[in-house]
């Protein structure tokens, strides 16, 4: 489905990024695999050539501009081209009421989550346009379209994540350029397996019909078809992956 792309992949040390990184080389994609824990990210792409992939890890704090620009540089000369990015950097926050939320934990909540997509796609834009178009998906949430209770800032800032994805869908469509947003469910990746050591009672959280949480990898299969050519008239669009979670009254 990816054969020939270059795709660049953010947060993609751990998790949905990690399981995308795996699952975009198996479909013919050459990736770079971006991630704040460059160790992790090196982990990742042994493990993708030790298959016979073709993968290269970059070290980047997605909230800083200057690391950005660089991480897309790097990416660029090294796949040749970014025909497709998946920005997937996102981070929770401690469970807090609206009423108690620290101002800090919401600046680093929107600085990392939103900011860092914001800055990405800036980055990504430039690139594509001059390179004629390409794909860009980025990994919101459940709770940037539905209220979450004590998630309150990490909702906003999937919200925004959403929102720009839809505007940058509208602004470069001419360009060749589509953007999609995905929105999971709960998924198990490391932080939510550490929630449930630490006691978390998803079976309250979750009314999925389904009755399971995701796998990373199903979030990775609905990432590579928005970076594919088989989603060519889709963009703009916030996609749940939920097992049915958002479709419940
Ligand atoms: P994860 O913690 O396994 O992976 C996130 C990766 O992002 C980590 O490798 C981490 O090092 C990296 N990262 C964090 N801050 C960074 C920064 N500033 N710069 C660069 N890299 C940074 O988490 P995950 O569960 O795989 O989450 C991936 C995405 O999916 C996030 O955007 C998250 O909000 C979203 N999401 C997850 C779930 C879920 O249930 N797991 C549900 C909805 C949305």
């Amino acid at each position: 489905m990816l054969e020939g792309m270059g795709i660049l992949i953010t947060g993609g040390a751990s998790g949905i990024g990690r399981a995308a990184a795996e699952l975009f080389v198996d479909y013919g994609a050459r990736v770079a695999v971006a991630d704040i824990d460059v160790a992790s990210a090196q982990i990742a792409v042994d493990s993708i050539v030790a298959r016979g992939g073709s993968a290269i890890a970059l070290a980047v704090d997605t909230s800083s501009a200057q690391q950005v620009d660089l991480m897309v540089e790097q990416a660029a000369e090294w796949l040749g081209r970014i025909d497709a990015a998946f920005n997937n950097v996102g981070i929770a926050h401690p469970l807090h009421p609206i009423d108690e939320l620290p101002l800090s934990v919401w600046q680093r909540t929107m600085d990392i989550t939103a900011t860092g997509t914001l800055l990405s796609m800036q980055a990504e834009l430039r690139h594509m346009t001059k390179a004629g178009g390409g794909a860009i998906v980025n990994t919101a949430s459940n709770s940037g379209t539905h209220g979450t209770p004590m998630l309150g800032g990490y909702g906003a800032s999937k919200a925004a994540v959403i929102n720009l994805t839809k505007t940058v869908a509208v602004e470069y469509a001419s360009r060749g350029i589509r953007a999609n947003a995905i929105c999971p469910g709960v998924i198990d990746t490391p932080p939510i397996a550490a929630l449930a050591a630490a006691g978390t009672d998803f079976s309250q959280i979750i009314n999925a019909p389904m009755g399971r949480i995701g796998t990373a990898r199903e979030v990775a299969e609905l990432a590579a078809w928005l970076c594919s050519g088989r989603s060519s008239y889709v963009t703009g669009q916030a996609i749940s992956i939920d097992g049915g979670q958002t479709a419940t009254p």
